[in-house]
Formats: structure tokens, sequence, C-alpha cells
């Protein structure tokens, strides 16, 4: 998530698009890294994520993205 610092020791599999239970798969490329606050947040809200240019880009479902994981 924009602006998030837990480190990668913090976090867990987070699905970009589709929800476990809506079929996702576990490949590398329907996967990120969401930290244990956030994820639940992610699930609840709905969000979703694109990879754009290699990095991570989060949105709600009808709104716009509002921000990246990447670095600056
Ligand atoms: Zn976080």
């Amino acid at each position: 998530m924009p602006g998030c610092t837990a480190p990668p020791a913090r976090c867990q599999a987070v699905h970009l698009d589709r929800r476990w239970v809506d079929g996702a798969g576990v490949s590398a490329d329907e996967l990120a890294l969401g930290c244990y606050d956030h994820h639940p947040m992610i699930d609840r809200q709905h969000w979703r994520g694109r990879i754009i240019d290699g990095q991570v880009v989060w949105g709600r479902p009808a709104g716009a993205p509002v921000g990246s994981t990447g670095p600056p």
C-alpha cells in the first residue's frame, strides 16, 4: 500500500485482482506483498491491484488508482 513501511517479514501474499474465494490463482503475477494491517483492509474494502511498469498500483474497484508501492 502507498506509504506503508512494513518490512517484508510483516507481510503476506495478497491477491491483486481476484480474491481466493473468487477463484484467484497463486502465480507470482497474481500476488503482491501486503502487511498484516493492510491485507484485511484490502479484502474488506475490495481494493484491487495492478502491476504497471513493475510496480503494484492499488485502487478501489470503481475508483482511480491511489498510488504504487514502489520506490519514488
Ligand atoms: Zn501496510
